[in-house]
């Protein structure tokens, strides 16, 4: 199994579903079997209790999960169909630790966050993308939240449990333009000082914007962030999220992730995607 982990900075809302499930769709075109993990830092045990003006659309799956709206996006990018299992919130993972305390499963033990609840995430994302190639996990909502912390810790834990070329984290900031028109940095070098508190670095940045990033932009994020500079990637602003693939491929997104991951040899030829 190979796992992208995908982080937001800056703030919410800036497009990392629709970034992963566009890296996720030209994965799938490339001949990888490709599935995807939402992970919801929320106490709601699924989506379903939650007001749709507040929260958007509940999305109901084919085993009746009633799940986040970002599933279907992953459904309709990738043409899979997912069960509620690929929907992780901490109301879920904290439901099952407390059943298993309250059945005796822990032999006396003190329950903790770490490691009975990081153990439970990692338990889901490796049971979710069982039998495929590839899974994306985006982890929702923003570094930095305490609702997130967990999810987090458990996503370091699993960077040393993981083979290097297995693992790959992909964290989306924005990059927004001054008034005098030039684009800033500066909440990129934040979100990652952010993660790096964590314990956790980037291996690739994309950073959504107006426009395209220009390559200085490109150089100066690369070298704040410690990433080499053609691991910084732009997510312009587009008019129908369905071109978000296109972007991506044109980046070269997509060929950067299959050459870290060591998929690059297994890949389909591009003439018959
Ligand atoms: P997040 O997962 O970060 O909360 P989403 O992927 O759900 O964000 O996207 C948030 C909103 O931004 C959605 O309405 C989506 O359609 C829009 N969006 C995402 N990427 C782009 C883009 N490149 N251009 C224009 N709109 C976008």
């Amino acid at each position: 199994n190979k796992f992208i982990f995908v982080t937001g900075g800056v703030m919410s809302g800036l497009g990392k579903g629709i970034t992963a499930a566009s890296t996720g769709r030209l994965l799938s075109n490339a001949g990888f079997d490709v599935t995807a993990v939402k992970i919801d830092p929320y106490l709601n045990v699924d989506a379903g209790t939650m007001n749709p003006f507040q929260h958007g659309e509940v999305y109901v799956l084919k085993d009746g999960g009633e799940v986040d709206l970002d599933l279907g996006n992953y459904e309709r990018f990738l043409d899979i169909d997912m069960t509620s299992d690929h929907n992780v919130t901490t109301g879920k993972v904290y439901q099952q630790v407390i059943q298993k305390e309250r059945s005796g499963d822990y032999l006396g033990k003190t329950v903790q966050i770490i490691p009975h609840i990081t153990d439970d995430i990692k338990r889901r994302i490796r049971e979710a993308a069982e039998g495929h190639d590839v899974c994306l996990v985006e982890v929702g909502g923003t570094v930095g939240d305490i609702e997130g912390m967990p999810f987090l810790e458990a996503l370091r834990q699993f960077v040393h449990e993981q083979d290097e070329d297995d693992f790959l984290l992909t964290h989306v900031t924005l990059v927004p333009f001054s008034k005098n028109g030039e684009q800033k940095t500066k909440p990129t070098q934040h979100s990652v000082k952010e993660l790096r508190s964590i314990g956790l670095q980037p291996d690739v940045l994309v950073g959504r914007c107006e426009q395209p990033l220009d390559p200085d932009t490109k150089e100066k994020i690369a070298l704040f962030c410690d990433v080499p500079t053609d691991a910084v990637f732009s997510n312009p602003d587009v008019e129908d999220i369905y071109h978000v693939p296109l972007t991506v491929e044109e980046e070269g997104l997509d060929r950067y992730v299959m050459q870290e991951l060591g998929l690059d040899e297994r890949a389909l030829p591009s003439t018959e995607r």
